[in-house]
């Protein structure tokens, strides 16, 4: 095989020659059955720790070796870890309005995914603090919300790079030893929803790379929608990625920028990016947060007493850990902390109107969060007012689908003068997974998730409210299950006006046909649901909320406009998805690395091989 150049981005082939020379020692201790590499399959892979620096890298996994960006992990076909869907995806639809025209779409929905528009991802920072990487940890958990599939986080200590990932929740990626292996007093970590890019291993961030100027790693809560482009380019010109991330990207083009220094790096990067990021970075002497130029997704700065510096993706994670809130990291700002020169703020990049996410307020952050500098209980408050006002009813109880429909509930309940009761019950304990009973059960996802509380609901006329609908099909099963507890009407509101249009800037959206409100209009969504009525937040009550600063905000899921122009996401993703072609223990090429590279790995497979004739504890560690 021909020698691979990887140009600029070395990580493929050093931490390729690294893993197989630790392979060696591996295999004498008789621990490993299969070549470990870069290229291997990731079914012999779990979670990875990896240590990396500019020299080597040293892996550990659960089941096998493998290589650092895409440490423990390399194919998209891979099985170990994936995350399952949401929702009864397998169960038998039973339509309310039996024989309606949408009954066979509604089917094909329900058999796709469940019925969520779901969360973005999560980052962290933290600059200045000996406890580095603890902090990070809470303030992830503080984002849990944000992304459930996995979770990482990377330390630089002592010019190394530490890094720990793995599939899940971040209490289940991390415990006390797995902290241990996280030194240094600057780290940032990375919940993960997978926006773009499969659901495994290898594309859980933060992602780590070498290349010729030192080690880098980077998270990031965003979409790029000129990934596709940007990686044929790349490739085109010789570039190997590892995972299917669009976050990979902006480390390739790091690696090949001709800037000086390497900030100027940082920013001539990101200016060839669209769409939205927010970005943080660390290197072995600085932290760096970015956001894009329109400011789509949250990032915020705050300080900790002990002088720490912290950017976090919503103020909850700076509560948990004490940090007071500085202020929003300004879109098309870069604040770069360094340790010997401290900090740093630019503003580089061409300045275009902010177009912060709306969907923010509505739904994903948390209600006791502070987002684009307005909070956000307040704006749910007031969206359940206004839907109190614009689409009264005679009612006796006022319910929310919990968790993110409360706050607006009681909004509406305050402005219509009716009680709120908790008419829904929210189970906490259900996993990603429950074994569906042989008999089936109807509705028996939402079942799982949500409990009518007869009590409340018999004979009642309710008003339910809820955060938005996306394909309605959780929507028809909340309405029937209301309606078998003893309702006697359901009037459904909701605290968001009907999404007629995917979204390209780091949501996860079905195209604009799944969306019940792209093919329906209000009084037919109703029929399908089964709901005595129906009404949304309109369009123009929620930007006169918004006042002065509703150009500033994106609602393009809900208007169609979009600042910057979508691509088609469904090619995207079906692109992004595509497997990638494995070499796997047949692989027999060469790879090229650098004369350092080439010594650092012969002396750790020798250090290995001595160690292991000493029957002593297993070289690799993270
Ligand atoms: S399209 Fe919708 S979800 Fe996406 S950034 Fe705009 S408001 Fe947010």
């Amino acid at each position: 095989m021909a020698a691979v150049h990887v140009s600029g981005l070395h990580t493929a082939h050093s931490c390729t020659v690294a893993a197989q020379n630790n392979f060696a020692a591996e295999k004498a201790r008789g621990r490993l059955s299969k070549t470990p590499c870069a290229l291997s399959s990731s079914s012999s892979v779990s979670r990875g720790d990896w240590v990396w620096n500019s020299k080597s890298v040293k892996v550990e996994s659960r089941k096998g070796l493998c290589s650092p960006v895409a440490a423990a992990s390399s194919v998209s076909t891979a099985s170990v870890g994936d995350a399952e869907h949401d929702g009864a995806s397998s169960m038998e639809w039973l339509s309310p309005t039996s024989g309606n025209p949408m009954e066979e779409w509604l089917r094909r929905s329900e058999e796709r995914e469940g019925d969520a528009w779901r969360e973005e991802c999560g980052v962290v920072a933290i600059f200045g603090d000996p406890e580095a990487s603890r902090l990070c940890y809470l303030s992830l958990h503080a984002l849990q919300h944000r992304g459930q599939e996995g979770a990482g986080i990377v330390t630089a200590n002592e010019n190394t790079l530490h890094a720990v990932t793995g599939m899940g929740l971040v209490s289940e990626v991390f415990n006390e030893s797995k902290l241990k292996k996280l030194p240094g007093s600057s780290a940032i970590g990375h919940v993960r929803y997978a926006t773009a890019g499969a659901s495994v291993l290898k594309n859980v961030q933060p992602f780590v790379a070498g290349y010729r100027f030192g080690s880098l790693a980077v998270a990031h809560n965003g979409n790029l929608v000129n990934y596709s482009e940007l990686r044929a380019k790349l490739e085109e010109n010789g570039s190997i990625f590892n995972t299917s991330s669009d976050t990979e990207v902006i480390l390739h083009l790091i690696a090949i920028s001709k800037k000086r220094p390497f900030v100027a790096r940082l920013v001539d990067a990101c200016e060839q990016l669209e769409g939205a990021y927010s970005l943080v970075f660390l290197s072995e002497e600085k932290v760096v947060a970015v956001r894009d130029p329109h400011g789509f997704r949250p990032l915020v700065m705050g300080r900790k007493s002990n002088g720490a510096y912290v950017f976090a993706s919503e103020t909850c994670a700076l509560d948990l850990i004490e940090a007071e809130y500085v202020r929003e990291v300004q879109p098309g700002e870069m604040i770069v902390i360094d340790k010997n020169e401290g900090y740093s703020s630019s503003c580089l990049m061409p300045r275009v109107e902010r177009k912060a996410c709306i969907f923010e307020h509505i739904y994903f952050a948390l209600p006791n969060s502070v987002v684009f500098g307005r909070s956000v209980y307040g704006s749910r408050y007031a969206y359940g007012q206004i839907l109190a006002e614009t689409a009264p009813v005679e009612c006796d109880v006022v319910i929310a689908v919990p968790d993110s429909g409360v706050v607006a509930a009681l909004g509406y309940a305050d402005r219509a003068g009716v009680p709120f009761q908790q008419g829904l019950i929210r189970s906490h304990y259900v996993g990603r997974t429950f074994i569906e009973p042989s008999q089936k059960i109807r509705d028996f996802g939402v079942k799982l998730k949500l409990a009518p509380v007869a009590e409340v609901l018999k004979g009642k006329r309710v008003v339910v409210i809820d955060d938005s609908i996306v394909r309605g099909t959780t929507s028809i099963k909340i309405v029937r299950l209301l309606k078998e507890a003893g309702a006697t009407e359901v009037h459904m509101r909701i605290a968001s006006p009907p999404i007629t249009g995917s979204c390209y800037y780091g949501v996860d959206t079905p195209s604009k046909e799944e969306l019940i409100s792209y093919r329906l209009n209000v009084e037919d969504t109703r029929k399908v649901l089964g709901a005595n009525s129906l009404a949304f937040l309109p369009l123009e009550r929620l930007r006169g909320m918004l006042g002065d600063e509703a150009p500033k905000f994106c609602d393009a899921c809900f208007s169609g406009d979009y600042a910057v122009p979508p691509r088609d996401l469904t090619k995207l993703k079906e692109e992004t998805m595509k497997p990638v072609q494995v070499i796997d223990e047949g692989f027999e090429g060469k790879i090229e690395a650098t004369p350092e590279e080439a010594l650092a790995a012969e002396q750790e497979a020798l250090a290995a091989k001595k160690e292991a004739s000493a029957g002593q504890a297993p070289a690799v560690v993270a």
